[in-house]
């Protein structure tokens, strides 16, 4: 009897579909010779596959610098343990390790006595200090302050950065932000724990028991994982990179208004410039100035995602 294998099987996908003369096989290894060449794929896909993350991000020849040095995935069944306890350990200490090289890491780079450490997100910090410190002193010129302008000063930005007042205040930020961003990993952690545990306990046997298959059980476990990440890790270090970024401007323009006090010998009074779509905080505020920089300091960010700043009232107006 010849069968038909399109009455028995499900026609192959994708670009190993048959054509309709190779429809009648007499040898009926049509399937086996599918399968086969799929496995073929697989296993061809996974090289290819080690070679991306040899080559492009573990850098193994070396060829990009500045490379980040990227996660490792566990290992083929590396937490096989008998206990699930056993299992969700030792994934939490491999995840823990992950954050430790990418979310969370520090490089350390040599100093004068003691190595210097420094957190990715600094960088960040930094840019955002020194546009506050830049539109601050543009500002301040514009209403006909006598500042010079930084880059006439020897070495620049980055040597004004560098004085003490600025770098006391820069190294706050960085420290807070990487702080805050600790925390936030800390919380998503515990949820993966409680879902990883969950899944490996009931969950595990309820699928089994709903006739699941282990490969849908598995992907089910990754997906309440990773909601974890985008829910919680994704949305909550969101926040913290604009809040710390507009906190790290306000900051600096401030620390500007401040020290162009000192040095001219004399007040500046301050207004706040409303960002787009103030909220009635902020409008609140604008209506209440001008202000000192003491009354002005810690007004702003007001709320998350304020984008209002303090701008100097005219030099001429201050001086009655
Ligand atoms: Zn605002």
């Amino acid at each position: 009897m010849s069968v038909d294998i399109h009455t028995c099987h499900r026609p192959p996908s994708g670009r190993l579909r048959l054509n309709a003369s190779s429809r009648v096989d007499p040898s009926r290894t049509t399937m086996i010779r599918l399968r086969f060449i799929r496995e073929i794929n697989k296993r061809l896909n996974e090289l290819k596959r080690d070679i991306r993350i040899s080559i492009v991000d573990r850098d193994c020849f070396d060829i990009q610098p500045n490379a980040l040095r990227r996660l490792s995935p566990a290992r083929y069944k590396e937490f096989a343990f008998e206990r699930s306890a056993d299992k969700v350990q030792a994934f939490m200490a491999w995840l823990e390790e992950q954050e430790r090289q990418g979310i969370l890491h520090v490089s350390r780079r040599p100093g004068v006595h003691i190595g210097i450490e420094e957190a990715w997100t600094d960088v960040y910090i930094d840019s955002a200090y020194q546009r506050g410190l830049r539109n601050g002193r543009s500002r301040l010129r514009a209403a006909g302050y006598q500042l010079s302008l930084f880059d006439e000063v020897p070495g620049g930005i980055q040597a004004v950065m560098g004085r003490r007042f600025h770098a006391d205040r820069i190294g706050v930020i960085y420290s807070r932000t990487y702080e805050d961003l600790k925390s936030v990993t800390q919380f998503m952690n515990a949820e993966i724990r409680r879902r990883i545990s969950d899944g490996l306990t009931t969950g595990l046997a309820r699928g089994l028991a709903e006739g699941k298959s282990p490969l849908t059980i598995a992907r089910e476990l990754y997906k309440n994982t990773a909601d974890r990440v985008d829910k919680i890790g994704k949305v909550r270090a969101r926040t913290i990179a604009r809040t710390e970024v507009l906190n790290a401007h306000h900051e600096a323009q401030m620390a500007e208004y401040i020290q162009a006090e000192q040095e001219l010998g004399e007040p500046v009074m301050l207004d706040v410039v409303l960002g787009p779509n103030p909220c009635p905080i902020c409008v609140d505020l604008e209506a209440g100035g001008p202000y000192t920089t003491t009354q002005a300091m810690g007004q702003l960010p007001a709320h998350p995602n304020c984008v209002c700043a303090h701008a100097p009232v005219d030099a001429g107006k201050t001086r009655k």
